[in-house]
């Protein structure tokens, strides 16, 4: 005997006795166009990866980020898998750029249901008491209000889709904080708050909203541009951990959180590499 209690039916979705819309992905191929899934700083690491992967999963990928040359070879080279994909030079602390960004993505035949703020990073990691408050600055700009910025944007295209999803490539460092971390945590805790906050204040509205926090991922440039170009400093941060997270495997859990059935938010997924049990825990064989 169940020792479920019955589901009053108040709460039982409305619909809920037929199928809920497939994925976003899929429902739109069943109409011959494609959905479209926007990704902010996709010229390289997460986003890059992110974007080549719901190319194949059957977006039309809007790739979003300020340096063009490597934006349009990544758009040939989805092209020529079979994968349609447009670049947009867009800097997300620039209104200007960020309506544009919304015009290209309304010119587009199909319908936005996905939208991938991954633009961001670190800078420093100067104590408090030395930090640099242009490298605050910067990392707010960039993390916080350009993941505000572009959402606001999108939302409508989101909402009218029936079918949207918000993922915000937040941090580990948005969970918990780490010495000399404090600006990049800062941020990363601040696109949580937003995170939560859109989730509760779209209730009831077709748009979910997914916060996804990586721990060390080891990316091309994001240990690189943190310590000003000192590759050596950048290096060190994965010294003799064994596998550190690829951009491949955030662009994996992003895949995989966008494409369950509309109904299901997956509201955090935290992930990272076997060798890091927690932010200060990382096993290393030097
Ligand atoms: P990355 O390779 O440095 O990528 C950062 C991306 O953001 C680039 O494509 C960059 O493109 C873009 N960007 C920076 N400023 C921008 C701006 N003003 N406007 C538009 N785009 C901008 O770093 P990543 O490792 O892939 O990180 C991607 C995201 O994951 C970041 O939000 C980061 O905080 C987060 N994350 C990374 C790790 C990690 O260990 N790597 C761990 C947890 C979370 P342009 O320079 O061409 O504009």
């Amino acid at each position: 005997m169940s020792t479920l209690p019955d589901v009053p039916p108040d709460l039982v979705p409305a619909g809920a006795d037929r199928p809920y819309p497939a994925t976003s992905a899929r429902a739109g191929s069943a109409t011959g166009t494609r959905p479209v899934a926007v990704i902010t700083g996709a010229s390289s690491g997460i986003g890059a990866a992110t974007a080549r992967r719901l190319a194949t999963e059957g977006f039309h990928v809007v790739l979003a980020a300020r340096r063009v040359e490597r934006l349009d070879a990544l758009v040939e080279e989805i092209r020529a898998g079979g994968g349609q994909a447009t670049g947009v030079r867009a800097d997300v602390t620039s209104p200007g750029d960020v309506a544009a960004l919304a015009a290209a993505v309304a010119d587009l035949d199909g319908d936005l249901t996905l939208l991938v703020n991954n633009a961001g990073g670190a800078l420093g990691a100067d104590p408090i008491e030395s930090a640099s408050v242009e490298d605050w600055q910067w990392m707010y700009e960039v993390n916080v209000i350009g993941t505000l910025r572009v959402t606001q944007a999108l939302l409508p295209a989101l909402d009218a889709s029936g079918a949207g999803t918000v993922v915000v490539l937040g941090s580990t460092a948005g969970l918990i904080v780490y010495e000399g971390g404090a600006g990049y945590a800062a941020a990363k805790h601040a696109q949580t708050a937003l995170a939560e906050t859109l989730r509760l204040e779209l209730s009831g509205r077709p748009v979910r909203v997914v916060e996804i926090d990586p721990g060390m991922v080891r990316t091309d440039e994001f240990a690189v541009k943190r310590f000003g170009g000192d590759e050596q400093r950048a290096a060190a941060v994965y010294a003799g951990v064994a596998n550190p997270l690829v951009a491949d495997d955030i662009a994996d859990c992003v895949a995989w959180c966008a494409t369950r059935p509309q109904h299901v938010n997956v509201d955090r997924l935290v992930v990272r590499p076997l060798a890091q049990a927690a932010q200060h825990k990382v096993h290393r064989v030097l």
